[in-house]
């Protein structure tokens, strides 16, 4: 925990903030305490998506569960109930650790020479489909598996949808793996507060576009050997994850 602005005196203190860092999940949170607005935005510039958590005021029992939305509720407000989808499929044991399911997202921006997959490039070879369907039928088979693949065409060309996406189903407890053909630093200088979130609510990402001339021993999971293996929550999170072990 550290206080950038602590200082003695009531009227100081009153606009200190706080911030407590979770190294697990790589989520902070700020307790802000009269902070002029500007200083809340700048804020929200600098660390991605806010999310309110309200006052430290006592629980009342009675609204227990109420910060909880209801399953039908988006997490994002624009329109984010519907994402470009190929396929989903089921069983995968090479889309990431464990055995998948898996939602392949269409429309790919990158278009790498050589890729598998040129057949998602067009977001018209897949159709728009709500969000809410797509978690239902991964809910239906969660049983039978270790977690869920988000992959592409490129998922982070859909930045609003995928985060609403991870946040559905992250709800339910699922471990969550996204592949993009981008790096982790690119995707962190657009400074998209959707980008933002799932970056730091999925559990894996394996990054980097795919290159033929580096495609022998990719190992486990990846395309080629530049991709990486990039845990975004403690490793082992979910059943059977031990392989998650290559993260850096
Ligand atoms: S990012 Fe993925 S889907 Fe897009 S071209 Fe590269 S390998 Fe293919």
């Amino acid at each position: 925990m550290l206080s950038p602005s602590r200082s003695h005196g009531s009227k100081q203190m009153n606009r200190e903030l706080v911030f407590v860092l979770e190294p697990d999940s790589g989520r902070v949170t700020v307790e802000i305490s009269r902070s002029p607005s500007s200083a809340i935005e700048e804020l929200q510039g600098d660390l991605g998506i806010r999310v309110n958590v309200n006052c430290a005021k006592p629980a009342d029992p009675s609204k227990r569960g109420a910060s909880r939305a209801p399953e039908n509720t988006r997490f994002f407000p624009d329109d984010n109930s519907m994402v470009w989808l190929y396929r989903i499929y089921h069983d995968s044991v090479t889309d990431g650790p464990g055995r998948r399911s898996v939602i392949q997202v269409s429309g790919c921006s990158i278009r790498c020479q050589g890729c598998y997959v040129p057949e998602t490039h067009q977001r018209e070879n897949g159709s728009r489909v709500s969000i809410a369907s797509i978690v239902d039928e991964i809910l239906k088979d969660r049983e039978r598996h270790d977690g869920v693949t988000i992959l592409g065409g490129e998922p982070f060309d859909q930045p609003g949808p995928l985060a609403e996406l991870i946040y559905r189903l992250k709800r339910h407890g699922l471990h969550l793996t996204v592949y993009t053909g981008y790096t982790m630093e690119t995707l962190i200088e657009r400074k998209q507060p959707a980008i933002d979130y799932t970056l730091t609510h999925a559990d894996l990402l394996i990054d980097g576009p795919f290159v033929t001339s580096l495609n022998r021993n990719a190992g486990e999971y990846r395309g080629s050997r530049n991709q990486r293996f990039i845990c975004l929550t403690k490793p082992g999170v979910g059943r059977h994850l031990g392989r998650e072990k290559n993260c850096i």
